[in-house]
């Protein structure tokens, strides 16, 4: 399975994409985890990558499409991948799809998780925590993490800078729609409901080709 999925930020990607890699076997390629590794290990690539990071901006794409041309030689990236949160433009994705040809390979499907509301977004993200120890995401309202979890709250999940991230969506990355729709590889999912309820919807969008 090769598959991108496509939607606003908190629209869900990350919750998703770990059950469907589980399923699938393959690896989650989380650019914005890798942007954060690198900048907590402060390498020369997390250096020049935090100030966009931080203020809710998209990272130069010749920082981003170098990363990912790495990871996808990896070995666990070569039977299948997800991809969430790449690519984000459309210079990204005219990379992407020159690497895979390339490699001869071909997407299986992209999913759009699509229908979620800004104000509902900023609502789940500035909620969103993550435990420390096992990566697991939760929200302090909808899905309260466990007592005494180590829990760890983004830098950029501050409501301002919310707003910048989706602002930077609907002007670069939403372009990306009509780009994989002219493929005949969008299929798109409704992001609002219960988890396993749009879980259910992407398994069945992967399977239908
Ligand atoms: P979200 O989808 O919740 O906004 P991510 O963890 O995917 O969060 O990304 C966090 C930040 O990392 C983005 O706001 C951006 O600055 C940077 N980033 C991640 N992926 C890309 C990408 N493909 N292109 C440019 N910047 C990126």
């Amino acid at each position: 399975m090769r598959t991108i999925l496509i939607g606003p930020p908190g629209a869900g990607k990350g919750t998703q994409a770990k059950i469907i890699c589980e399923k699938y076997g393959i690896p989650q390629i989380s650019t914005g985890d890798m942007l954060r590794e690198h900048k907590r290990n402060k390498t020369p690539l997390g250096l020049e990558a935090a100030k966009a990071m931080d203020a809710g901006l998209l990272v130069p794409d010749a920082v981003v499409i170098g990363m990912v041309e790495e990871r996808l030689k990896a070995p666990d990236a070569q039977q299948g991948f997800l991809f969430d949160g790449f690519p984000r433009t459309v210079p990204q994705a005219e990379s992407l799809e020159a690497s895979l040809k390339r490699l001869e390979l071909k997407l299986d499907g992209v999913v759009l998780i699509d229908n979620v509301p800004d104000d509902l977004i900023v609502e789940r993200i500035c909620g969103r925590r993550t435990d420390k120890t096992t990566g697991q995401i939760y929200h302090i309202k909808y899905n309260p993490p466990p007592l005494g979890a180590d829990l760890d709250h983004r830098a950029d999940d501050k409501e301002e800078t919310v707003r910048k991230r989706l602002t930077e969506y609907h002007a670069q990355t939403a372009a990306l729609i009509p780009f994989y729709e002219s493929r005949g590889l969008l299929r798109r999912v409704h992001g609002v409901g219960e988890m396993s309820a749009i879980t259910e919807q992407m398994l069945a969008a992967l399977q239908a080709k």
